[in-house]
């Protein structure tokens, strides 16, 4: 089966040799020693067996050369139905297995990654056009996976059977087992939950003890979604698990805690910020999932519209003043945050991050935590990064009078500071700051920009459809929209989990300041004038945008509503006023419901604030504290 005669060996060997990790004896006993195998191991298995070299230098040596990437297997969780797809034998003759696939192809963690002919094979269990991309991993942790992976139950559904089918309950609390052992069901189990969770694009984990079981739920697109539950039995066993994973204090139940576990989920690194919380019926876990692939994204998929895109990238420009980003918690600022930061990351610039905590990590850039504890806190945090010579500093958000003027001092000492703000518009920061006791002289000149922000459920693009909208709807969408006559809505198919929503889009308006808006913030304009002002000069304020990505079929009216605040369009609706038929917007307000238009509007409002509770919206001021959700 081995194709020797092409000598892949030697390559390795002649590598080895030039970087001078070994001798050219080394070489000539490892070689005699391949014969005498007859080429049933590699020449790289032989010099780590041999003692030559070490695994971890092998591998580097072969990423290094070829180009080829290292997979760590030992802290990844796999999809066994992906690792099934070749046949065990096979996997264990030829030392590969499986590790991770996109819809076009799939990464096979090979011990011999020039066994060309193994490579060949494999595209037999795989559909014509997939690409084999072949990573590196030692044969002593392939060897381990497959026996996992193949001898194991690995899915939800087969381990709970597994663990209900043993008589001995004994085994499933053992905390030695607990501490990594694949052969405890219960690892396997959490494993298989978390990687179900990466999977199904969920944001949060939750599993919730109640009096006699335990209900797991996801939050997915901001909403969350009830999975399965579990008997009760099991949740200390899985508490455990998780405690240790995520290097928690397992004795400890009655006071909260909180962990971090890293981990490669599906191909990619995921980190977990754990958090633990005594409740009546024992503890609580919540997990949340940063996924840097969702979550540093180019400027381009941030889903804003060509103008907005064009003023962001000209904003970002600037080199020295303050760019604010506003929205609920769980709006997507930090996502459109980093993303900016990751736009404008390069190595002639100095950038410099005060987090809490730090969620993803930006190669380059320097990141922070804040320390309360350590009496280092936003506003001292600026302080002491000044002297360490920044470009670009981000606040991770503006809370007190101290930090706002701090942080502005610092953009009108030469520095570019992006930071957040809890605000429901973007001309609400203005008067956000005032009320936090910043002068407007200080203001004015020192704002570059203010982007405000929510995220809408995206319709899933394989089932919404297409429908003719009534009156009240039509008077929704404007009146430059007049000409619209069909909408799209969510109807829900298997692409979806019959959501009739898949992945979210940013909705969001942007205020670039100007001379004009300047001399206005610094003689107190009032608000209605200062939009009035930006309506002339293109501003698109967020229903626009919204009401765009609506007719765009992104989105739909009836997400649009529940993300941003409409209620001045729903009240003034010309049809709303004369007819009693309140089932105006498709499938939003229940039916046989309110008898009143007004009545329906205060039980869409209600139903938005059951639905998402970090989004408060019917609020016009823009100057009031909303909730917070802890840990973010
Ligand atoms: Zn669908």
């Amino acid at each position: 089966m081995k194709n020797n005669s092409a000598s892949p060996n030697k390559d390795i060997g002649t590598r080895l040799l030039e970087k001078k990790v070994i001798s050219e004896d080394q070489l000539q006993i490892a070689l005699k020693e391949q014969e005498k195998t007859r080429g049933e191991k590699t020449i790289g298995t032989i010099l780590v067996e041999m003692g030559f070299i070490s695994e971890g230098a092998l591998g580097e040596i072969l990423s290094e050369s070829t180009g080829i990437k290292k997979f760590d297997i030992r802290s990844a969780m796999i999809d066994s139905k992906l690792v099934k797809k070749i046949p065990k034998e096979f996997a264990t003759h030829n030392k590969l297995i499986a590790v991770s696939s996109t819809e076009d192809s799939v990464n096979v963690a090979m011990a011999d990654i020039f066994d060309i002919v193994a490579v060949d094979q494999i595209r037999r269990c795989f559909p014509p056009n997939f690409k084999i991309i072949p990573v590196y991993a030692t044969e002593v942790d392939i060897l381990s996976a497959i026996d996992q992976y193949y001898g194991y139950e690995m899915s939800i559904e087969g381990i709970l059977k597994e663990i209900e089918g043993a008589k001995d309950t004994q085994n499933i609390n053992d905390e030695s087992q607990l501490r990594g052992d694949y052969r405890s069901p219960m690892v396997r189990l959490v494993d298989a939950i978390l990687t179900d969770a990466v999977h199904r694009g969920a944001s949060d984990l939750h599993f919730e003890p109640e009096n006699s079981f335990l209900r797991i739920r996801y939050r997915i697109d901001g909403k969350m979604a009830q999975i399965r539950s579990i008997h009760k039995e099991y949740w200390s066993a899985i508490a455990v698990r998780i405690k240790i994973m995520s290097g928690m204090n397992i004795a400890e139940s009655r006071k909260p805690q909180d962990g971090r576990v890293q981990s490669e989920i599906l191909g990619r690194r995921i980190d977990f910020r754990v958090s633990t919380q005594p409740t009546i019926h024992s503890e609580n876990i919540v997990m949340r999932i940063l996924d840097e692939k969702q979550s540093i994204l180019t400027i381009d998929k941030l889903g804003f519209s060509e103008r907005n895109e064009r003023v962001l990238k000209t904003m970002v420009q600037r080199p020295e003043g303050v760019i604010i980003l506003t929205g609920p918690t769980g709006s997507g600022k930090t996502t459109t945050l980093y993303t900016i930061l990751n736009y404008i990351n390069s190595i002639d610039k100095n950038i410099m991050t005060l987090e809490d905590p730090v969620e993803y990590r930006i190669p380059l850039v320097r990141q922070s935590n804040i320390r309360a504890d350590a009496g280092m806190d936003f506003a001292s945090g600026i302080k002491a990064l000044l002297r360490q010579d920044p470009d670009v500093i981000l606040v991770g958000e503006i809370r007190d009078t101290d930090t706002a003027i701090t942080a502005i001092q610092a953009a009108m000492t030469g520095h570019q500071v992006y930071t957040s703000l809890h605000t429901n518009d973007a001309i609400s920061a203005i008067p956000r700051l005032m009320n936090m006791g910043v002068p407007n002289y200080l203001m004015s000149g020192s704002l570059i920009g203010v982007i405000a922000q929510r995220l809408a459920r995206k319709l899933c693009q394989s089932c919404k459809e297409e429908y003719q909208i009534n009156e009240f709807e039509k008077n929704l969408l404007g009146d430059k929209n007049q000409h619209v006559s069909k909408l799209y809505r969510s109807k829900g198919c298997e692409k979806c989990n019959n959501n009739g929503y898949k992945g979210r889009v940013a909705i969001i308006e942007i205020i670039s300041f100007d001379r004009e808006l300047d001399d206005m913030v610094s003689n107190g304009a009032s608000r209605k004038d200062m939009i009035k002002y930006l309506l002339s000069t293109g501003f698109v304020p967020m229903v626009e945008d919204g009401i765009e990505k609506v007719i765009a079929g992104t989105t739909d009216l009836k997400e649009l509503i529940r993300v941003v605040d409409m209620t001045d369009r729903m009240m003034n609706n010309k049809t709303a006023k004369t007819t009693s038929n309140n089932n105006q917007i498709h499938s939003n307000i229940h039916k046989n419901s309110a008898s009143t238009t007004k009545e329906a509007i205060k039980k869409t409002t209600l139903n938005q604030n059951s639905n998402h509770k970090s989004d408060s919206i019917n609020n016009h001021s823009g100057i009031k504290t909303e909730q917070k959700k802890p840990n973010s």
